[in-house]
């Protein structure tokens, strides 16, 4: 039933993990759509966020569920693969450490963090709403 080799899926979840990943697409149209500017992965900040908007203080980290390990009960994506499953749950929970020194690093500094799920990208109308929380109420035009 599953044709796909254990190395060839870790070699697909492996590419997964590149910079442009769909749903941090999805989550840069919404937010240019909604008139902010941000920049993308500043270097010179905890983990590299995802987008940053500097002048609110603020960051979005846009998170894919298997390699962030999303706890949310109802996201069927953080599974651990059957094979070897020792050793993704120890790498996986490093990341998972490694995500959350980043935030702490994030907030000390003084940015709020918004952390966007991969498998919440479906809900665009929730995204919008959690997104104009985190950045300020939008006043059209006038804050381009
Ligand atoms: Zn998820």
């Amino acid at each position: 039933m599953d044709k796909i080799s254990p190395e060839r899926r870790s070699a697909n979840m492996a590419r997964i993990r590149n910079k442009d990943t769909k749903p941090e697409m999805v989550v840069r149209r919404l937010v240019h759509s909604m008139g902010y500017r941000y920049r993308l992965h500043r270097k010179d900040l905890p983990g590299k966020p995802d987008l940053v908007f500097e002048s609110r203080k603020a960051v979005i980290l846009v998170h894919g569920c298997f390699w962030h390990r999303h706890a949310d009960p109802s996201c069927g994506n953080a599974v651990i693969p059957k094979t070897r499953p020792d050793f993704w749950q120890a790498k996986l929970n490093r990341n998972v450490e490694r995500d959350l020194r980043n935030v702490e690093d994030l907030e000390k500094l003084g940015y709020r963090v918004l952390i966007i799920w991969e498998c919440e990208i479906r809900d665009i109308a929730m995204l919008r709403e959690r997104i104009g929380d985190i950045l300020g109420v939008w006043h059209g035009y006038l804050d381009c």
